[in-house]
Order: C-alpha cells, then sequence, then structure tokens
C-alpha cells in the first residue's frame, strides 16, 4: 500500500504513526480522550449514571468514528485507503474492542485518590457497616467534615414539592398528608435506613413526576419550607476546585450516590453508600443533602435528613394538584 508521507516506514511504524496522530487531532480538536465506545457506553452508564443522565459535555460527546477520520487532520498525512486500513486496528481506550461506529469523546475533569468503585461497592454489599474502612470512603466523611464550615443554608419560605399516590390522599389533602410517614412504615432509602423517617422534596413538579415513575394519578403538594439548615450539595459540577471537590464529584456522578432505584424489595445494595453519606452528613451537623434527580435530568431533589415531628412547624402548604 503506497504511502502519502511515510514510505520510509514500516507498515507496523506506519500503524503507530497513525495511531499517534489520531489521538494527536482528539486532544487538537477537543483536548479530550474516548470515555467509551458504542460496546461500552452502557457499562460507562452504569458507572457514571449522574454523568451520563446531567452532563451535557458527554450526552452531546457522541461521533462516528467515520467522520470524526473525515474532518481531522489525519487527511494532510495519510491516503483514504490508508486511512481505511489503519482505522481498523484503532481501539476503544475503555473497553479495547474495536473502535467502529460511534465513539464518546469525553473526560471526566477529576480523578480522586483511592476511588476504585469495584472495591468500595464489594464492600457495600459484603460488610456495609465497615465501609469507614475502605480509604476513600474515609476520605469521604473528612470531606463532608471540611464542607460543613462553607456549605450553604437552605433557603427560608423556599417552595418545593412533594407527590403521593392520588389513591393514597384524601380528595382535599392537608399538609399532614405530605408529611415524613410514621416511622413504623419506613423502608430503607436512597438516603434513610428503615425505620428512620426523612423529607424527600422536589425541585419542581416534572422532577416529581420522574422521580415517582408510575403511570397512575399522583397527587402534587406545593410547599413552603422554612427549615434553614446547612446542606451538603451534591449536585454535579463542572467547577472543581480541589481535592475535596473531586470527592464530591465522584460521588455526584458515580453509582455510588446516582444509581436508579432497581427494586422494592428490601436488598437495595445501590443505596448502602447513600445511606452512609447521610450517616457522615448527619453526624456532621448537616440538616439535609441536595442531589440531582436521576430520573429528570434537570431536576434536583433535596431530602431533609431529621425533620421535626411537627411538620407544621417547618412546612406551610400552598397549594395541590393532581397529575
Ligand atoms: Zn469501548
Amino acid at each position: 500500500m503506497q504511502s502519502k508521507s511515510f514510505s520510509a516506514n514500516t507498515l507496523e511504524e506506519r500503524q503507530d504513526i497513525f495511531e499517534e496522530y489520531f489521538d494527536r487531532d482528539l486532544e487538537y480538536y477537543f483536548t479530550s480522550r474516548i470515555s467509551c465506545c458504542e460496546h461500552c457506553y452502557d457499562d460507562f452508564c452504569r458507572e457514571w449514571p449522574g454523568t451520563a443522565s446531567r452532563d451535557q459535555n458527554f450526552r452531546k460527546s457522541g461521533m462516528e468514528i467515520g467522520y470524526f477520520l473525515d474532518q481531522s487532520r489525519i487527511q494532510d498525512d495519510f491516503y483514504p485507503e490508508e486511512i481505511a486500513f489503519f482505522s481498523k486496528n484503532l481501539k476503544c481506550p475503555n473497553c479495547h474492542a474495536a473502535l467502529e461506529g460511534t465513539f464518546y469523546i469525553f473526560e471526566h475533569s477529576f480523578v480522586a485518590e483511592d476511588f476504585d468503585l469495584k472495591s468500595i461497592a464489594d464492600l457495600a454489599r459484603t460488610a456495609p457497616f465497615l465501609l469507614l474502612s475502605h480509604p476513600f470512603a474515609e476520605q469521604v466523611f473528612e470531606v463532608i467534615k471540611r464542607k460543613f464550615d462553607i456549605a450553604e443554608t437552605l433557603p427560608v419560605k423556599a417552595i418545593w414539592y412533594r407527590g403521593r399516590m392520588a389513591r393514597d390522599v384524601l380528595s382535599s389533602p392537608t399538609l399532614s398528608d405530605f408529611g415524613p410517614p410514621p416511622a413504623a412504615k419506613v423502608a430503607e432509602g436512597r438516603y434513610n435506613h428503615a425505620g428512620h423517617a426523612m423529607l424527600y422534596l422536589a425541585d419542581s413538579l416534572k422532577t416529581v413526576q420522574g422521580e415517582m415513575r408510575v403511570s397512575e394519578p399522583i397527587a402534587v403538594a406545593t410547599i413552603e419550607l422554612d427549615f434553614p439548615c446547612k446542606v451538603l450539595d451534591l449536585m454535579i459540577s463542572d467547577d472543581v476546585g480541589g481535592d475535596d471537590d473531586e470527592v464530591i464529584q465522584c460521588l455526584a456522578r458515580s453509582t455510588l450516590c446516582a444509581a436508579p432505584r432497581k427494586s422494592d424489595g428490601w436488598d437495595r445494595p445501590e443505596y448502602v453508600f447513600t445511606r452512609f453519606v447521610a450517616d457522615c452528613a448527619r453526624h456532621t451537623g448537616f440538616g439535609a443533602i441536595r442531589y440531582g434527580s436521576v430520573q429528570h435530568s434537570e431536576g434536583a431533589n433535596v431530602v431533609i435528613l431529621d425533620p421535626p415531628l411537627e411538620f407544621g412547624s417547618i412546612a406551610r402548604l400552598v397549594t395541590t394538584d393532581s397529575v
């Protein structure tokens, strides 16, 4: 095969040069690397559900390999038949499958120390009470303690939304219909242990609908909340200002804290790490955690970690809607 610019090199060397130029052009056009390809896209999304559902940079990062090669500077140094030949050996850096069809040009702007998803998930599943023995979990606890002093307070008289199945409330519901459930009825949740009632609120009606994931009618209360407590912020952000923010972004984006709910039964391993985070937050003095909705990509939720028994002392029912 004729070479446009490297006829003095062996075929093997030309392959290496081609791959080097491919990486050079990725860096040149996107200052980024490949996060996944069409073979490992689902695995990436399972590991990083927060990024997959909420980060627009990732959501817009898919590109056809053929289109990329057509547009890149690689054309200057290789004939089309060389490009067709050498590109067959390009590999996905994530799963090592051949790079074909769509690939995703995206890179997390952080790499937190000790963040080994598999070993954390294994420990969470086999010995959840010993999570703090994992160096990353220990780091999480320390970061949450440091975040307390600089954390924002939940705004006073803020409007939040909370839904219930319409069949479970009266036709003229009152505030208490939307308060924290009685302890005896509380199953394990994203942030709460069984028997420990927390109050989950959403920032919009749409978020409530997304979170409830039911086709039957729901009653949604608009609630004015007056509970100025410190909030642990677990929203995804590109503004990573240091090691502490890297740890928070690992939580916000990865399956540790952003995993979608998988079952209605008692076995909910996807909630072990979030409950650990809630324990760290409560122990530190936080009154709430704010986190992105996995079901509604623009929505946010807040969970009040220890709502007062007298719900009326912190909340006022503004309206109720049926949707
Ligand atoms: Zn791949």
